[in-house]
């Protein structure tokens, strides 16, 4: 089956007691057994539910993985896998990952004795440098956010073998549609599925998959321990989202490339971050992992103009934090997304306070570009 035959036919995509096209919610926290000391298929809805089955075999299938799961957020699907280490293990960690994902290694994961360096993952030799004894894996994004930095997963996965540690890579700016880290050598892919596989600003989810049964029955085993399940509702939705990841996929990224077409032909815009751009550093990396560039842009206004009235003089573009929805949604890192980075560090990292990102929705892109023209003459 190809990929986007995939998205719908995957994993369970029927219901199996009455064969009605979608799988329904299953709405249940419990199951009749048949008999006493039996082994039923389901037992309890933390532990397995029909619904929320279907959504996990349907990322598997996408991932090319052993092994899918959902759970309650991105959040909740990272921190179960960083339960898979234990006091005094050591993590290579990407320093550009998602904010959310520092904070829980600053705050929770390092008082409960984990161990992180954190490292520029484009350089495979700070990567070595920083390996130790006690080292168990490399934890990385690519493209990274804001800046769409880009990571070669396939060298890092080679490296992380050659070492015994793990490689985990949070695939929620690519999605499967663009990139898959398991057929590149990583062990655990972890999404935030509130993104791109939702699709839709109407969830809040997350999903991990491995690339093989050990690490499946692991993570299983902590999915079911924790408890950060995704409930029913939550993954039929997910799962009907999932369906037109592709057609959503192509229109997003149509549209960016007009938006980077304008960007770049306009003498008020500095920087432009957006990994079509041949120019860009990394994009031979690009050309060989990923099919396509999707459809998060970050960009610069030139000094001079108020980022300010830019962003509240757009209309239709929509100021707001989270990204891969149908709709064209804007935020400020410096003051929104990465505003809990000190000043010296973010600006340091790359992150102005003149950057602006957007994830371009799949609207008309004329009307988007004219948005942008009109907010940028008010700038
Ligand atoms: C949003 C996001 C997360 C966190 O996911 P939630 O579903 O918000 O908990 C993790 N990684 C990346 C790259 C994200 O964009």
């Amino acid at each position: 089956m190809k990929f986007n035959t995939k998205l719908i036919h995957a994993g369970i995509s029927q219901d199996q007691a009455t064969g009605a096209v979608n799988v329904p919610i299953y709405q249940t926290s419990t199951y009749a057994q048949q008999e006493l000391g039996g082994s039923p298929r389901y037992e309890y809805s933390r532990t397995g539910n029909p619904t929320r089955e279907a959504v996990e075999k349907l990322i598997r299938d996408l991932e090319n993985g052993a092994a899918g799961f959902a759970f309650a957020s991105g959040s909740a699907a990272i921190h179960t896998v960083f339960t898979l280490f234990s006091t005094g293990d050591h993590i290579i960690v990407g320093n550009d990952v998602y904010g959310g994902t520092f904070r829980l290694i600053n705050s929770v994961l390092k008082r409960l004795g984990l161990e992180f360096t954190t490292v520029d993952t484009r350089d495979l030799a700070a990567v070595k440098a920083a390996v130790k004894v006690n080292t168990k894996a490399i934890y990385l994004e690519t493209p990274t956010n804001p800046l769409m930095r880009i990571s070669d997963i396939a060298a890092l996965a080679k490296l992380a073998h050659e070492n015994e540690l793990l490689t985990i890579v949070d695939n929620t700016f690519a999605t499967p549609y663009i990139q898959r880290p398991l057929d590149l050598g990583a062990d655990i892919v972890v999404h935030s599925a509130s993104k791109y596989l939702g699709g839709h600003s109407d969830l809040v989810a997350g999903l991990v998959v491995t690339k093989n049964e050990q690490l499946g029955e692991k993570i299983g085993y902590l999915q079911n321990a924790i408890g950060g399940i995704l409930g029913p509702q939550d993954s039929w939705l997910l799962q009907r989202g999932i369906k037109t990841l592709a057609v959503r996929m192509k229109a997003h990224e149509h549209n960016t490339q007009e938006i980077f077409s304008f960007l770049r032909s306009d003498d008020r815009i500095g920087k432009i971050y957006y990994p079509s751009d041949p120019e860009a550093p990394g994009y031979e990396i690009v050309k060989r992992q990923m099919n396509g560039f999707g459809g998060m842009l970050s960009f610069e206004l030139k000094q001079g103009l108020s980022v300010k009235k830019f962003i509240e003089n757009l209309s239709l573009i929509t100021l707001a934090e989270s990204l891969g929805s149908v709709e064209s949604l804007v935020e400020v890192p410096a003051i929104m997304t990465h505003g809990s980075i000190p000043e010296e560090i973010r600006l340091k990292n790359g992150i102005t306070n003149e950057l602006i990102r957007l994830s371009v929705g799949i609207e008309e892109a004329s009307d988007l570009v004219a948005d942008l023209k009109n907010a940028l003459a008010k700038a």
